[in-house]
């Protein structure tokens, strides 16, 4: 039996373990919503359901194994009993110049940014729909919309993101709204796993001059999901003002 209340809203997280994806559980369940949280370092999801002490669970799960998201949702369905908001938020972001030194780096951003937000989603859709609609969150990038030397790949993960959820939001609509943040720099984990030197000093470099918060996006996805449901909020760019 589900242990929510039926007028409880539930949020997945995926990548919920750091950055974006924790302080958006933090800002979702501030705004009322139980939260799973899903990523693979399981003490750090745990710590955080802790923390929210409002019915949220840790589960750990890795994006790129269906069978892991299979049991998340079943656990989702039998212990939250609903979802209103998928997020999609998993990524990395392994930076460089393109060649092939690097080619396990573009599986790994392939398999997680893309191929780990449609797995997700496919397997969260029947939940997402089931109790008469939801939010389908795809964490983008200003990546997914410029491209520049040494982001080639991670720029065609984002760029794909757009691609497909802009064919979803027209094929799920009206049951779901479908909304694409585009964040520019924010001071996270994600330039700690680039495995090139040289570009991570430099990014690492761009990153203290300009960063915003986890916080900021967190809260304007939690803007974009608490509107009424006739307004959607499809593409939201947000960057540092200084960015260039
Ligand atoms: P973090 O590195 O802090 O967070 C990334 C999250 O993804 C972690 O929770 C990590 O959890 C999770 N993750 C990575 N691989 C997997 C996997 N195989 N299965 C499950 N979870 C996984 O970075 P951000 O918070 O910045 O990144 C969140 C999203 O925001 C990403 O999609 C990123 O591309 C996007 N973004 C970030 C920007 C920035 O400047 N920070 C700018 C634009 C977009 P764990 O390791 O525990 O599994």
């Amino acid at each position: 039996m589900p242990t929510s209340k039926d007028t409880d809203k539930v949020a997945v997280i995926t990548g919920a373990s750091s950055g974006i994806g924790a302080s958006t559980a933090r800002a979702l369940a501030a705004a009322g919503y139980t939260v799973a949280l899903i990523a693979r370092r399981a003490e750090r999801i745990e710590a955080l359901a802790g923390e929210l002490d409002n019915g949220s669970i840790a589960i750990a799960a890795d994006v790129t194994d269906r069978d892991t998201l299979v049991a998340a949702a079943g656990r989702v369905e039998k212990e939250l009993g609903r979802v209103d908001v998928l997020l999609n938020n998993a990524g990395v972001m392994l930076l460089g110049p393109f060649d092939a030194e690097r080619k396990d780096d573009y599986k790994q951003m392939l398999d997680v940014n893309l191929l780990g937000a449609i797995t997700a989603t496919e397997v969260f859709l029947p939940l997402l729909r089931a109790g008469g609609g939801g939010d389908l969150v795809n964490l983008s990038s200003v990546a997914g919309r410029t491209a520049r030397p040494g982001n080639g790949v991670y720029a065609a993960t984002k760029w794909g993101l757009n691609g497909w959820s802009e064919a979803l939001r027209q094929e799920l609509q009206p049951d779901v709204r479908v909304i694409v943040i585009e964040p520019g720099a924010v001071a996270t984990e994600l330039t700690d796993h680039i495995t090139h030197e040289e570009t991570k000093r430099g990014a690492e470099k761009m990153y203290e001059q300009m960063a915003i918060t986890p916080e900021d996006i967190a809260e304007i996805i939690a803007f974009a999901v608490t509107r009424p449901k006739s307004v959607s909020l499809n593409e939201i760019l947000v960057r540092p003002t200084v960015q260039p």
